[in-house]
């Protein structure tokens, strides 16, 4: 099979993996025109600086021993197979980023073989890029569960990024949906890469010669509606990996259903509402200082799908407001819906000059059509109504409608930089 062929195969299969996503057009040049548009799988991620680039989005195999019910690379799946060999994949990253279609490689791969070749393989390749082409981009590479840790480590030391996919919840439904796959297998080498990479921090604070170990971080996938876990199960997992494996982030993945299997769940469509709640919320895990415990709890599992969940917290913590802007520490005004960490920020600088008045306030950036319900201002209840718990949720919920729908391109819009999670 030509390598042509290949990338078709392998940039399609990869692009389940949300880890980036996937932005790959065809499209040639013409007479006077400028450029062609890379015809397989270039998405776009962020460096560990924070610069968006973009990526060569690759499966090193999707020939997989694994038959997972949810993934269209199942053994049991009739598709077209492929495998690269590393120096293709690395000759291929190599012309693409001399072309300047990418900035970097995103390799990840189904398991081939068994768990330790796959891993060979890919370290091999980016060996291949680092030592023999030079090549000094962007790597985010997949750990492969079961493989050696020592092939992982080595993987590590020569990515930017290294990502080891949960992707079910709980040990139950990984059994059920995956049953070749162990627990063990996937959070073992993700807690040591996690200590590792304190290590790593730790000596590169005393000497600059360190050699790297994943200084982009490492992450993890879940998909959310292949399996029964509630979302305050699914928020709870995320903080477990947050505080005791160091990751960088969680990836929430909306079930597609792509391949047909009884033990799946029939839905409609994926649940992307549900997506995009625990996004939210998983920000205000790491950004606002809320646990889990406060956003949902046994008696209150998934999200309420009408209010964002900082929202959804304030409207059930009303006890907890109104706060006066021009005393609240930072936390507090960060848990004020309409204020995030620019406003609160630039409150608790500029009431150092002068006590804020509403008209201070307003040029400081909160999103006030939502902060009202929650704020005194120099003494001022702002919203125009009585602190009435039943009056401010009914018209929280007046001032919320229609709002979780999909915006037209066209659609008249004032949204304000804070008002997507502030
Ligand atoms: S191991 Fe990975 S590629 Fe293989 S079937 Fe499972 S999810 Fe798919």
């Amino acid at each position: 099979m030509d390598t042509r062929k290949k990338v078709e195969i392998l940039a399609e299969a990869a692009k389940y993996d949300v880890s980036c996503s996937s932005s790959g057009s065809s499209r040639a040049n013409q007479k006077g025109g400028i450029g062609n548009a890379a015809p397989s799988g270039i998405c776009h991620s962020w460096s560990s600086d924070g610069r968006c680039i973009s990526l060569l989005k690759l499966l090193f195999s999707n020939d997989c021993i694994y038959d997972c019910a949810y993934c269209i690379n199942r053994a049991s799946n009739h598709k077209p197979r492929a495998s690269f060999t590393a120096e293709e994949v690395a000759k291929l990253t190599i012309n693409f980023y001399k072309r300047n279609y990418i900035e970097g490689l995103f390799l990840s791969s189904a398991v081939f073989l068994n768990p330790d070749y796959t891993m060979e393989q890919l370290v091999k390749t980016l060996k291949i890029l680092r030592n023999s082409y030079q090549f000094n981009g962007y790597i985010h590479v997949k750990a492969i569960p079961g493989a050696d840790y020592r092939l992982i480590r080595q993987a590590g030391e020569l990515a930017d990024r290294m990502s080891i996919n949960i992707e079910l919840p709980s040990r139950d439904s990984l059994k059920s949906l995956a049953p070749q796959k162990k627990a063990t297998d996937i959070l073992q080498p993700m807690e040591q890469i996690g200590t590792d990479l304190v290590e790593y921090k730790e000596d590169k604070k005393k000497f600059k010669s360190t050699p790297d170990f994943v200084p982009a971080g490492h992450t993890t996938q879940l998909i959310v509606g292949a399996s029964p876990e509630k979302d305050f199960q699914i928020l709870k997992l995320s903080e477990g990996l947050y505080n005791r494996f160091n990751l960088k982030r969680v990836y929430y993945s909306a079930f597609m259903p792509v391949t047909p299997d009884k033990r799946l769940p029939a839905v409609s469509g994926p649940p992307l509402l549900r997506e995009h709640r625990l996004y939210q919320a998983d920000w205000l895990l790491r950004f606002y200082n809320f646990g889990a415990d406060e956003i949902l709890g046994p008696d209150r599992p998934d999200f309420n799908l009408d209010f964002d969940p900082k929202l959804d917290w304030a409207l059930n913590n009303l006890d907890k407001f109104p706060v006066e802007v021009n005393q609240a520490g930072y936390w507090q005004l960060l848990r004020v819906p309409g204020i995030g960490p620019t406003s609160a920020r630039r409150i608790i600088s500029a009431r150092k000059e002068a006590r804020l008045s509403p008209d201070n306030l307003k040029k400081l950036g909160p999103v006030l059509k939502r902060a009202k319900y929650f704020i005194l201002c120099d003494g001022k209840y702002l919203a125009g109504i009585p602190f009435d718990p039943d009056l401010i949720k009914s018209r929280v919920a007046r001032d919320q409608k229609g709002k979780n729908q999909q915006l037209s391109l066209f659609a008249e819009t004032n949204l304000d930089k804070e008002q997507v999670i502030g």
